[in-house]
Order: C-alpha cells, then structure tokens, then sequence
C-alpha cells in the first residue's frame, strides 16, 4: 500500500460465511475471509492431507485464490475443485477447476471478479503423516525466512534462478532504503526495520531491478500487488 491510501472502497470479508469452513468427506469449503492456516489444520482435523504448506501463509482464502498462492512446491489452485463468485453486476458463477485459466501467482478471473469461497480437496491420511507435514512446512519457513515484519516474497522468480538467490548473487543482502532494508535470512524478503515508508520500500525495490538489469540482463517483476496513492 503506497503511503497515500486508496481512495475508494476497501471489501474486507470477514464474518458470516466469509469465515466459514465446512467439510464433506475429502471435501472443503472454504469462504474467502477463512485464513490459509484454518484451512491447513481443517485438514488436519479431518484427517485429510495436501493443505499442510498452507499453515504458514498470513493470508486469507480470497488473497490466495487471485494470486494463487504457494508455498514448499505446492499452489493453491492443486487443490481446488470448484470457484464461486460474483461478477461486477453482482451474478453468482460457479466454475470446475478444469475451466479456469491459472498461471504461477496469478488468476485471471479474479482480476474483474470477486471470489466468495472455493471448494478445495485433501487426500485422507493417517494423523501422524499430516503433523509430520505440518512440522516440516514450519521448520523450513523458521529456519529460511525471516521473522522481522515483511511483504512476503517481494520478487517473482525470474525463471530457473530464485529471485532470492539472485539478489544474494548481486550482493544486495543487508542493503536499504531509510528503514526498509533486504533481509540476511532471505534476500527475496524487504524487512521493515520500524516505520519504513512505502516509498522507501519502492525506492528500493526500484535499486534491486536496476541492478538485476544492468548486471545480468534480468527483468523483476514483483510478486507483491503495488496499490493505492503516493503520499
Ligand atoms: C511473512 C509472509 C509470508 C508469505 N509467504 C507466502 C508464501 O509462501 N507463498 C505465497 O504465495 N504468498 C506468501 N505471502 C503473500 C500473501 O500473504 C499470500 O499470497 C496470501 O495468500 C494473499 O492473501 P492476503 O490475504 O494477504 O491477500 P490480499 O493482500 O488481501 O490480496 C491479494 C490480492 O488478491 C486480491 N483479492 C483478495 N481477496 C479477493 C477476492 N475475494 N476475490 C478477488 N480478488 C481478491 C486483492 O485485491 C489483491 O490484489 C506471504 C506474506 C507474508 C507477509
């Protein structure tokens, strides 16, 4: 969010079926203001596998179905079976996995179109296969991402090469922008030492694609959505 805000309406689903989470066999449905990681222990307590690199998203379902988030080699659209929503004049669709356009962090639908809950599926599994997964998910995310406040990954990767891998190839680790400085632990992370400004945080995010381009002929495209006003 750029400093300045956004001047217009802001939908934050929460509440009601927004949040509820209901399951049917291998079957869960999920409302878009349902947090990634109720959706991960869902599973769990219904014995089903495949959501369990879910659990350490700070997202919710709507966020993750437009950007089709992943994590540990999973996304999420792998495990969804079905997209209901609503259009600009306020019609309801329903859509099978199989009709929907889905690329790597990125949905089309969901551009003009507003998702109110999506049906996922799980494969049953014995108890101990999910919380061994489940552990796996959280030690990788503790031992390789940083624990200081973030945007998550800022940077798509740029094909074969990590963007994080990259930006420690080029050197960028620890550099900054007033308080907004890339993290040690994973170069792909901006961390916000306390109170950077957005414009900081883009003024360096601008640094990191210039010296990609200038020094290996890299474009970076952010992952991270860039909205709202300048100051
Ligand atoms: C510490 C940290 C770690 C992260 N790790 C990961 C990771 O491992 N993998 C990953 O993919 N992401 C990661 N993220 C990024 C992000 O949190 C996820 O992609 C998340 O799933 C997006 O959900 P959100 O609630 O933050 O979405 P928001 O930021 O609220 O929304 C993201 C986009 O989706 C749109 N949108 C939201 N709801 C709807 C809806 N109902 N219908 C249509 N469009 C909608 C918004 O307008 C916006 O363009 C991480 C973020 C942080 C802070």
């Amino acid at each position: 969010m750029r400093d300045g805000g956004i001047r217009g309406v802001v939908v934050h689903p929460c509440g009601g079926d927004f949040d509820r989470i209901e399951i049917n066999g291998t079957e869960i449905t999920a409302g878009v203001g349902a947090k990634l990681k109720e959706l991960a222990y869902a599973g769990k307590a219904a014995g089903l596998t495949g959501l369990e690199w879910m659990e350490g998203i700070p997202g919710a379902i709507g966020g993750a179905l437009r950007m089709n988030a992943g994590a540990m080699g999973a996304q999420t659209f792998e495990n969804v079976v079905r997209l209901r929503y609503l259009d600009a004049n306020g019609e309801a669709h329903t859509k099978n996995r199989d009709e929907l356009e889905v690329h790597y962090r990125n949905v089309p639908i969901l551009e003009q179109n507003y998702a109110v809950r999506a049906v996922f599926r799980g494969q049953a599994a014995p108890a101990e296969e999910i919380v061994r997964k489940l552990k796996a998910s959280q030690e990788k995310r503790r031992s390789s991402q940083p624990m200081a406040k973030s945007a998550g990954c800022i940077f798509k990767n740029p094909g074969p090469c990590p963007a994080g891998k990259l930006i420690d190839e080029l050197g960028l680790k620890h550099s900054r922008v007033g308080n907004a400085r890339v993290s040690e632990v994973h170069g792909n992370f901006i961390v916000n030492d306390g109170g950077a400004t957005a414009s900081e945080m883009l003024e360096l995010i601008d640094k990191i694609k210039a010296t990609a381009r200038a020094k290996r002929g890299i474009e970076l495209e952010t992952e991270v959505k860039i909205v709202g006003e300048p100051a």
